[in-house]
């Protein structure tokens, strides 16, 4: 039988083959992350040594992934992938260390989700490549050491701040992406359209990433998305009409908010009077966890002028009243 999820993960896939940036120099945006990290590459190469171990933090979608393949691509080693809840027993991530050759990267996404004791054999595998391992049990039980080959861990995160210290201490470099401002994002449904051959208007482009939550995943999905409507309902070519057409269609909200990001602004608005209010409260109005609202919402909706931080906690913006067409009336704070 014909599965239609594995083909649409498929197709997902091989799009992203297509779509993935492959150097530093194809990369859109970031620009500081972009220029640091280029000038450590070309040291750990001109000294011929393996790359400090480098951690990559910010949102889903903004190119965490995609920056570490870059990365292994331009010091020309081998890239090994896994992530933090998969690798479940320190067996695991014993036997990838072990098969990594001089100045390979590993790449651990979601490298807050590892479990403390395959965490505790990172340590001395990030800090003088060896492991201790421990073998037999009872009165036979010993460790033996087993050396590594010098290598690079590039951890990915999400919630940097759920990073023990002592693991956020063995990363030289630390880096952090932003959501991309509308302009770059712009640039790179661009890019997609041109390296898929659709046909596709500046004012277009412009559009869908306006409404792509600063998020590069997020603006090549609706890239596709708008190319079904031009296709079907238009010529193929994606220009703004049917853009907008597709959009409101597909429920995508004018500035590019999800669901969460609206019912965050909308709970502080009906239940906070719009604020200033505490984080951990709002995190239990909307059944959140505080740190994730810290870390993956709110910094997009800060950027955006939805919401402040201010000293008595957070408190929505005038835009925010505007974009749910809320009448600001007698809630208004003092
Ligand atoms: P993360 O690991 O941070 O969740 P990914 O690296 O998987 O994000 O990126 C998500 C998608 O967005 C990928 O398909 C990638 O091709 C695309 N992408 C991310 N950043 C960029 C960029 N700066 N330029 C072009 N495409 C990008």
């Amino acid at each position: 039988s014909f599965d239609y999820r594995d083909e649409a993960e498929k197709q997902d896939l091989d799009y992203d083959k297509v779509l993935r940036p492959k150097a530093l120099t194809d990369f859109t945006g970031q620009p500081k992350v972009v220029e640091n990290l280029s000038i450590f590459v070309k040291a750990a190469k001109l000294r011929n040594e393996p790359l400090d171990h480098v951690l990559l933090h910010g949102p889903p979608g903004l190119g965490k992934t995609t920056l570490s393949n870059i990365i292994a691509n331009e010091l020309e080693v081998g890239f090994k992938v896994t992530s933090g809840p998969v690798l479940d027993k320190p067996g695991d991530l014993a036997g990838l260390l072990t098969n990594l050759d001089t100045g390979d990267v590993l790449f651990i996404d979601e490298i807050h989700r590892l479990s403390p004791v395959v965490e505790e054999y990172l340590y001395s595998a990030m800090e003088d490549y060896h492991i201790d391992i421990m073998i037999d049990s009872g009165p036979n039980a010993r460790t033996v050491q087993i050396s590594l080959n010098p290598f690079t861990l590039i951890g990915a995160t999400t919630r940097s701040g759920l990073l023990t210290s002592p693991l956020r201490a063995r990363f030289g470099i630390n880096l952090r992406l932003e959501y991309y401002d509308a302009k770059t994002l712009t640039l790179i449904v661009e890019r997609s359209a041109g390296l898929l051959g659709i046909p596709i208007t500046e004012e277009a482009a412009y559009q869908i990433a306006s409404r792509s939550r600063g998020t590069p995943r997020i603006a090549n999905a609706l890239l596709r998305r708008v190319r079904d409507f031009a296709q079907i309902k238009g010529d193929g070519t994606i220009e703004n009409e049917i853009t907008k057409f597709a959009l409101d269609a597909l429920n995508v909200d004018q500035c590019g908010l999800d669901e969460m990001d609206n019912k965050i602004l909308l709970t502080i608005i009906d239940k906070f009077k719009g604020g200033p209010v505490g984080l951990t409260t709002i995190a239990t109005a909307i059944g959140e966890n505080a740190g994730t609202l810290e870390e993956v919402y709110e910094p997009f909706l800060i950027q955006e002028g939805f919401l402040m931080r201010t000293p008595r906690g957070r408190q929505v913006t005038e835009r925010a009243y505007t974009h749910l067409g809320k009448d600001k009336g007698w809630s208004q704070g003092g």
